[in-house]
């Protein structure tokens, strides 16, 4: 059983209020790059700069068994901090940026982790790799560029831990197998053809066939599907136009798309390409050739219009791939966690969010978990990424025990975390 001092558990909680206090956008991380080296420094563990703005250590234990890597992200989200009687201390001071999403946290408590390790490495039969992660909340994030710098190098498997708005104070919480979904971003640019209100049958209005596709395209998703597939597909933003007068030129729609399967998503996007091929015919047709002469009189100007289809173009960037925690490392880490925490939920609801963390998943075995910061008795039950979330700290004590409770036994232990593969 881990146990903290008080020191330590004070420790992280004013690292997570300085992190919090100091919040950077995705890939903007650069005192929050500083504040870790320095942190890491200090207490006299070596470490390098990665995927731009990200940071890789170790902590060498006694002995060059197995390596496990635990997984902290470390940007904030343009969202003005509403101020209440909790963050009053902490408050952002980078207006219009805000750690709504926990990240400030998880730095936090994986450095708490890494200091605790450090106090004990004589008796740690094994690596520690801490990865410090930029910019996890914009597509295709930082895991990637993690990854491409080294940061699994020689490592066997991986953790990471989520704090939660609006789950009970400390619950744990995960599920084995798929947990996340995969998650696109599209963008539809239509092309019509613009020109004055008065002759509507000379222009093609873009502003119809984007409505047209908003309005028909969750039906020709589910056409396409397998009914037993879930999947979810939100629009974000409309774009087109400048004059009140004029059928504009070009309109943009976008949005996110979100299922367990990434076979679902090819099936979402080649549901778009019918519908949109669809309506450039539909919109199209007549359009396509020059109207036709007639010699006994002079045609009139809304007869005369040069050959012109309508035409679009689907951007649907690659996926944050589903998250799949590994059956037989998350089979062992419930007896663990169960054994020495007392909220541990192993058949938490699989989710539609997406997560950078699943990169790492496809390529060791290992797992997610969130954990819940919520507390409703003092007021804290905001959702993440709402302009009020903040977390009742205790979470962090809890935290940080999960990472170390599932390091030191997976460095003790690794063959019942990796089944066959030990
Ligand atoms: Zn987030
Ligand atoms: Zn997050």
């Amino acid at each position: 059983m881990i146990e903290l001092d008080d020191s330590l558990v004070s420790w992280v909680r004013d690292l997570r209020r300085w992190f919090h206090s100091h919040p950077e956008p995705s890939f903007k991380e650069h005192q929050t790059q500083e504040k870790v080296v320095q942190v890491l420094s200090d207490l006299g563990i070596e470490c390098r700069r990665a995927g731009q703005t990200g940071v890789i250590a170790d902590v060498r234990g006694n002995g060059p068994r197995r390596t496990i890597a635990l997984r902290a992200d470390m940007d904030a989200l343009r969202i003005k901090e509403a101020e209440t009687e909790l963050n009053r201390e902490y408050r952002s001071q980078n207006d219009g940026v805000m750690h709504a999403c926990g990240h400030d946290a998880h730095m936090a408590m994986l450095l708490g982790a890494a200091r605790w390790l450090l106090e004990h490495w004589d008796r740690l039969p094994g690596n520690v790799r801490l990865i410090f992660q930029p910019a996890e909340e914009v597509p295709p994030g930082g895991a990637g560029l993690m990854i491409a710098d080294g940061c699994l190098e020689g490592v066997d498997a991986i953790v990471a831990v989520h704090v939660f708005g609006n789950m009970p104070l400390s619950r744990i919480g995960f599920r084995s197998g798929p947990f996340m979904a995969a998650t696109r971003t599209f963008k539809v640019t239509i092309k019509g053809k613009p020109g004055h209100h008065m002759c509507p049958q000379n222009n093609i209005d873009p502003i119809q066939i984007a409505a047209r596709f908003v309005s028909t395209i969750q039906t020709d998703i589910r056409q396409r599907l397998n009914p037993n597939a879930r999947y979810v597909l939100g629009f974000g933003e409309v774009h087109s136009g400048s004059q009140h007068n004029q059928t504009p030129a070009e309109a943009e729609v976008v949005g996110t798309f979100r299922s367990y399967d990434v076979r679902d998503s090819e099936t979402i996007v080649a549901a778009m390409k019918s519908n949109l091929d669809g309506l450039m015919e539909t919109f199209g047709a007549g359009h396509d050739r020059i109207a036709p002469g007639n010699s006994d009189r002079v045609p009139s100007p809304s007869e005369v219009q040069s050959p012109f289809s309508p035409s679009y173009i689907l951007e649907a960037e690659p996926a944050y791939p589903p998250l799949v925690n590994n059956p037989a490392f998350t089979r062992r880490a419930t007896e663990v966690l169960r054994a020495s925490l007392p909220n541990v939920d192993d058949d938490m609801e699989p989710n539609l969010g997406g997560e950078d963390f699943a990169s790492y998943l496809q390529e060791r075995p290992g797992m997610f978990l969130f954990l819940g910061g919520g507390n409703p008795e003092r007021g804290i039950t905001a959702m993440n990424h709402s302009d009020r979330f903040d977390m009742d700290e205790a979470v962090l004590a809890t935290g940080t025990k999960v990472l170390l409770t599932l390091a030191t036994d997976f460095l003790t232990d690794p063959a019942s975390y990796l089944g066959r593969l030990a």
